[in-house]
Formats: C-alpha cells, structure tokens, sequence
C-alpha cells in the first residue's frame, strides 16, 4: 500500500484507513447487509459518512469532493429507520448513503454543474434518478464537485477549485466526476452517481482505485441530468466494488418515458449478475478481447500509444489472472479507434454549443446586468462572466463546427468516423464476449500538469471515449498499483449493447480474483479497520 498523502496535508483515504470508522468503511453491500439485520442504523452510518467528510473534505488542501451537502440527511436516515422499525419491506440500499454528481438535478440541493453560471440554483424537480434514489430509501449525503458541465478530465476545471485525490492529495482525482470517485477512494460516502459522455465515471474510477459503470446509452435515463452532449451522456454508478455498482444500476436504471432514448425493455438484476461472477467457474471459456491499438499488443506499441509500462503491466497481469480461470484471451483490431478522439472532440462541442444556449441570462442562474445595453449585452456579459475557459473553448469550437459550409467537413466527418467505430465494435463482437483495455493510459497526474493544455488532457480519454460513441457499456475495475509509482490504474471491459450484465459478471469475478491475489481490496482492508 503506498503511503503518498501529499504535502502538508492530513493523511486520508486509503492511505491511513486506520483513520475511517468501522462503519463509513464499510462497501455499501455490507453496509445494507447490517442495516437489514438491525446491526446498525441508518442515521449511524449517515453519521460515519458526515463525520468523515467533516475530516477530510474541507479546508486548505482536502479532498473537496463535495460541493454542497444535504442538510436534511439525518432527517431523511431517521425516517428509513422509522419505517424499518415499523415492519416496512424494503429496498436493498435502504438506508445507505449516496453521494451524487452536481451534474445532476436535485429539488433539495443547488445543482451548479461546476459551474458559476449556475451558482446556487435549485432545480424545479428531481432528475429520476434521484428520484429512485429517494424512493429506494437511499440518503443522499450532498453533490459532488466536478468540471464545469463535465469537460474535463481532472476536476480543475470546475469553478469551485479542484478536488484531490485521495492516493496523494498533490494529484488530480479524475474527471469530470472526481469528486464522486474521490468521496468512495475517502471513505466519505459508500456509494455514488457519475455522468459519462467520454470517460468521467471511468477514468476518475481507474485513478482513484474505485469501481465505475458507464451503462449502455438508453439503459439509465437522462432526465434531469444537465446535458453535455445528448448523444454521449450516461448515467451511472461509481463505487468500491462491482457488487454495489450493480446494486445501485438496479436502483436507477431501466425504462423512464420522460427520456425519448431510453430503452424500454426490461433488464435483469445487475446486482445478480455481479454475484454470477463470484461463483466458481464465472469465466471459463469466456472469450476477451484485447484491441492491438489500445494496449492489447506488445509493450514497445503500448508504450507509442500513450500508455504508462505500470498500466499495461497491470492490464496484462490482469488477463493472465483470467487466463488461469479459464477466459480465452483474443487479439483483435480496431482500426477505427485512432480516429475517436479527433471525431469526439467536434460531435461533443457541437452538442455542447447546442445545449449550453440555454444559459441565457434569461432562463436560468447567473444574470450580469449591463446598464442601458441591450438583451444580448446582457446574455454576452453573462455567459463571459459565467463560463470558464474551457467551455467556451468547446462552445467556439462547436458553434464553427456546426456553421453553415463546414458543418459536412467537421461535423459530418466525425459523424461518418462515428460509424466506423461502430463498425468496429460489432466486428470484434462477432469474435468475442468482451474487449478489455486499460481504463485511462496513465496514473492520476499532478495538479496543474495538464490544465493548460488542452490536447494532453484530451488525450487521457483515449481508452474511454470510443465506448460512447458506439453506446456500448463499460466498466472500470482497479487493476492494481503501477509499480512506478504506487498509485491506482484500472482495467476496462466492454460488452455488446444491452450486455450490461456480462460486465458485472466478468468484472467481479475478476475483481474476486485480484483481490485475492492481493490479499485484500485496494483501499485498504476494511475488515481490520478499526
Ligand atoms: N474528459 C472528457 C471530456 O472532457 C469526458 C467528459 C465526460 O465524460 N463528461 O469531454
């Protein structure tokens, strides 16, 4: 276990997990399991959790994975224990706590979007997840910091200041949703809600030692989910382990008439799935794919794509492990894949520009008055003063993407190059159950190392993106600590549309054979603590 903390800064997280209570370290599977037998409260574990945040998330160098707490969540953690006490049959994550993405609109708690167009606006309604949330007994803790509209890969591109990383506290913790990642690797919250529209439940997951799910595009609704790109944003959950991420996909997931593209059948238990691979035998004769142009071929051409030696090293002992439980492990190809950031980063702008019209000085949030000018003054002083440099990078970026004589050149290219990758997905499906990558190409970098370079932090979405131009499931999984550096990378698998079960299957029982090997889970061993 590496022991980095950062400078100056307490020791947190699983760097000092003798710090965490019993209870706020606890996975949110066994956290529920306690709660069903009357061992502890609801209103206990929602002290634990409060009680960690209190320690580490404020103040000159902590982890601010949050930006605004529930103030209601003893309130709400007392009243899942009265209608436990009362008999009430409920929900399995009854009574656990929840932290979720600012992304995501709550009736109860500002939802800035990391944004200070958005400063201490309360929606009018719940997203439906939080609503399910809510109606599953969970208790939602707070909102968790995050990049403006979620552009970014590191968090410090949100206005409220950056988040940590827990592992060392000099480093980024992921993003856009690292404060949701950051939050589980703290132990301040047991479960959390993530936005994916290129990586940011995956990739803050791999660099923080955490579970992330970016479900199949359709499968979890996007209704009150502050839109980034329409076509690209998912939902998902992020967590310790693969059983909770299919816990909490239960809890959200599935069909909700007030989204045109979710999906209307049914699906099955996520949580199922991931006990599936706990069995014996879950992955003999499964077939995994590894892409030659995303770290599946020799070292030498992983090292050229971008990747760290510790990632891959880690990715390929991964394999090795599944090889010794049966899995078949496939070389395939993907040509397409080289083309998928280029093709990203002019589909992602151009919806962007298209959904960020709404912050218009009139509808929503921030208004900057502009004495004696006129209406667009004002909109134009607004979002100057609103927007930060990156999201007007995007909207200047897609509003010439999308204009008349460029749009077939930009716009329809990368829409063609989207096809491809499509293309490419179906053919190495035909070959194999899952492909694997690693989840993002390097450890967590430092704080300020990118966030004026807007290509390199591009390029840490190399693995992710493709994922979400195809609306095919992924999930990130800890692969281990790169040995170069002691921090946490990830392993990523993907599956065919509508395999969000196979992920949760292949991913824990994968992760039950890592943690073996390790002889306990990455952050820390919850059962010593205390
Ligand atoms: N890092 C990617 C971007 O900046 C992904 C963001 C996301 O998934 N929301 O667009």
């Amino acid at each position: 276990m590496s022991d980095t903390t950062g400078s100056g800064a307490a020791p947190v997280g699983p760097a000092s997990p003798a710090d965490v209570s019993d209870l706020a370290a606890l996975d949110a599977s066994a956290l529920a399991a306690k709660l069903a037998a009357g061992e502890v409260s609801s209103v206990e574990a929602t002290e634990a959790a409060l009680a960690r945040i209190a320690q580490v998330d404020g103040g000159e160098g902590g982890i601010h994975a949050f930006l605004h707490l529930a103030e209601r969540a003893r309130e709400t953690a007392a009243a899942i224990d009265a209608r436990r006490a009362a008999g009430e049959q409920l929900g399995p994550l009854a009574g656990v706590p929840v932290a979720i993405k600012d992304v995501l609109c709550t009736l109860d708690m500002p939802s800035t979007a990391g944004s200070r167009i958005l400063e201490g606006w309360v929606p009018p309604y719940d997203a439906t997840v939080v609503a399910r949330l809510r109606t599953a007994g969970l208790v939602p803790l707070g909102k968790t910091n995050m990049d403006e509209f979620a552009m970014g890969s590191s968090t410090e591109h949100s206005a409220y200041g950056p988040t940590r990383n827990p592992w060392d506290t000099d480093r980024i913790p992921g993003g856009s949703g690292g404060g949701s990642a950051a939050a589980l690797a703290a132990f301040e919250a047991p479960l959390a809600l993530g936005s994916d529209t290129g990586g940011s439940i995956r990739q803050p997951a791999a660099v923080t030692g955490t579970v992330g799910m970016k479900p199949t595009y359709g499968g979890v609704s996007r209704y009150g989910a502050i839109a980034l790109a329409s076509s690209l944003d998912q939902v998902g959950p992020v967590t310790r382990t693969v059983l909770d991420a299919g816990l909490l996909h239960d809890v959200i997931g599935g069909h909700d008439p007030r989204d045109s593209t979710s999906i209307p059948e049914a699906w099955p238990s996520f949580a199922e799935a991931a006990r599936a691979g706990q069995r014996e035998g879950a992955l003999a004769g499964l077939k995994v794919g590894v892409i030659r142009e995303l770290g599946g071929g020799s070292a030498a051409e992983g090292a050229e794509q971008g990747f760290q030696a510790g990632v891959l090293q880690r990715f390929h002992e991964a394999l090795d492990l599944m090889q010794t439980a049966g899995a078949e492990i496939v070389e395939v190809s993907a040509p397409s894949f080289e083309y998928a950031i280029a093709a990203y980063y002019l589909i992602l702008p151009a919806e962007a520009s298209s959904n960020l019209a709404k912050f218009d000085s009139v509808r929503f949030g921030m208004r900057v008055d502009v004495p004696g000018g006129t209406v667009e003054d004002v909109m134009a002083a607004t979002r100057e003063a609103g927007f930060g440099p990156e999201v007007k990078r995007r909207v200047i970026l897609g509003t010439y993407a999308l204009s008349a004589g460029y749009y077939d050149a930009y716009y329809g290219s990368a829409q063609k190059v989207r096809t491809l990758i499509q293309r490419d997905y179906d053919a190495a499906f035909a070959k194999v159950d899952v492909l694997a990558t690693p989840s993002a190409p390097t450890t967590a970098f430092r704080i300020g190392e990118k966030v004026d370079d807007p290509l390199a932090m591009y390029l840490n979405d190399l693995t992710t993106i493709p994922a979400n131009l195809a609306g095919v499931p992924g999930i990130s999984i800890p692969s281990g600590l790169a040995p170069e550096d002691g921090l946490p990378a990830g392993i990523q698998f993907m599956a065919p549309v509508r395999e969000d079960a196979r992920l949760y299957t292949v991913g824990a029982a994968l992760e039950q054979l890592l943690v073996d090997s390790w002889g306990g889970p990455i952050l820390g061993n919850a059962p010593t603590l205390g």
